[in-house]
């Protein structure tokens, strides 16, 4: 079965390869650019094959202050869901994730159809276009934008990327695999994490201008949008939901393909 990916970020990449892995061929619809991945992000699962020949390192995650505080200075006081220092255990494993891409994009990239602007006239237009995953942020394929709701955080974010030169080091001191998670209202920073070498810091929309080091970065929360109920959303921005995480497009993918909807 053709399996038609749309996006080429670590999300939609993931999703492709496990629709290869199963057998399947695949056809990728995106804006044909490697996304740029910055900071401290890393894989919480390995993905098969392009993680293991990668190192894996041993998280610490720390919390200072209490959960309750956390959950208020970065997501307000209308948030009640869980955070991450109750999502993840004090210690846990990481894999490389921007080496797990850079394979994904070394195997997958040529299978890119470049298309600009994926809209919800051209996914009406390329109805035929089935089975489909998509991890194209989700309000920009929603059909009906005056009933959905988006509901998203925005915050304050500085990733480091030697390769341009963008070090942290002047701002705040981080060694070994570290994720320091902060409720307290001093320092103004909610999170800062040092994970294969880059290190990166976080600080709630409230900061501001004191933020100068970093740009202004959406983190979906969840949404109520029911278009395109046969594709299978993946991606944090493809499901506009909290936590997901690039392992996830892959199992959700892989999952989904193995079910009679894509093999009648
Ligand atoms: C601060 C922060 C930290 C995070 N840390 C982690 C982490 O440690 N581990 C983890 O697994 N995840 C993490 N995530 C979540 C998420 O997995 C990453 O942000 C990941 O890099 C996103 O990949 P993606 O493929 O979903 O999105 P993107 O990389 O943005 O890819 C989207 C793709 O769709 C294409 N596209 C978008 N719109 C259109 C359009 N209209 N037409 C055509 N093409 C389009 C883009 O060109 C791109 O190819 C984090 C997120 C944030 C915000």
């Amino acid at each position: 079965v053709t399996i038609h990916i749309l996006g080429c970020g670590p999300a939609g990449l993931a999703a492709a390869h496990a629709a290869v892995i199963l057998g399947h061929d695949i056809r990728i619809f995106s804006r044909n650019r490697k996304s740029e991945m910055y900071g401290a992000q890393y894989l919480h699962k390995p993905l098969p094959i392009v993680s293991e020949l990668g190192g894996c390192e041993i998280i610490k995650y720390m919390l200072m202050g209490t959960a309750d505080q956390y959950r208020r200075k970065v997501y307000g006081d209308d948030y009640t869901g869980t955070v991450s220092p109750e999502d993840l255990t004090k210690e846990h494993p990481a894999w490389d994730i921007r080496e797990a891409y850079d394979r994904l994009w070394n195997i997958y990239s040529k299978s890119v159809e470049p298309v600009d602007n994926i809209s919800p006239r051209w996914m009406l237009f390329n109805k035929q276009l089935r089975p489909m995953i998509s991890s194209i942020p989700l309000p920009e394929i929603c059909f009906h934008p005056s009933m959905c709701n988006f509901m998203e955080a925005i915050i304050w974010a500085a990733g480091e990327a030697p390769e341009r030169g963008t070090r942290l080091s002047h701002l705040l001191q981080m060694d070994g695999s570290t994720v320091i998670c902060n409720g307290l209202d001093n320092p103004l920073w909610y999170r800062a994490s040092h994970i294969f070498d880059r290190m990166t810091i976080e600080w709630p929309w409230r900061a501001g201008p004191s933020a100068m080091t970093g740009a202004a970065v959406v983190k979906p929360i969840r949404n109520n949008c029911l278009c395109w109920p046969e594709v299978l959303k993946v991606g944090r921005y493809g499901k506009w939901e909290k936590g997901v995480l690039v392992h996830h497009a892959f199992e959700e993918a892989y999952k989904w393909l193995c079910t009679s909807a894509v093999n009648p």
